[in-house]
């Protein structure tokens, strides 16, 4: 693979990249199908929300830190 993405997509938390609908069209990425609790979002710099996917390893710690904020739906 020497192809280069044109806009690699990092996530606004770890900085690694987040995986968001790699190699596919868009709307099929996993995040469109998990649920992003609200407070995931505070740890996301303001001039970062929207602007990239956050990555599933901080989703899930997320979930591990904050399980009552995310009772309404379980990761695997
Ligand atoms: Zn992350
Ligand atoms: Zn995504």
């Amino acid at each position: 693979m020497t192809e280069k993405p044109k806009r690699p997509k990092y996530c606004p938390i770890c900085g690694q990249e987040n995986g968001c609908g790699r190699g596919e069209r868009q709307g099929s990425c996993w995040c469109t199908r998990e649920y992003f609790p609200k407070g995931i979002f505070e740890w996301v710099p303001p001039d970062q929300l929207r602007k990239s996917c956050i990555c599933i390893d901080c989703l899930k710690r997320y979930v591990r830190e904050n399980p009552a904020d995310t009772n309404t739906h379980s990761l695997p």
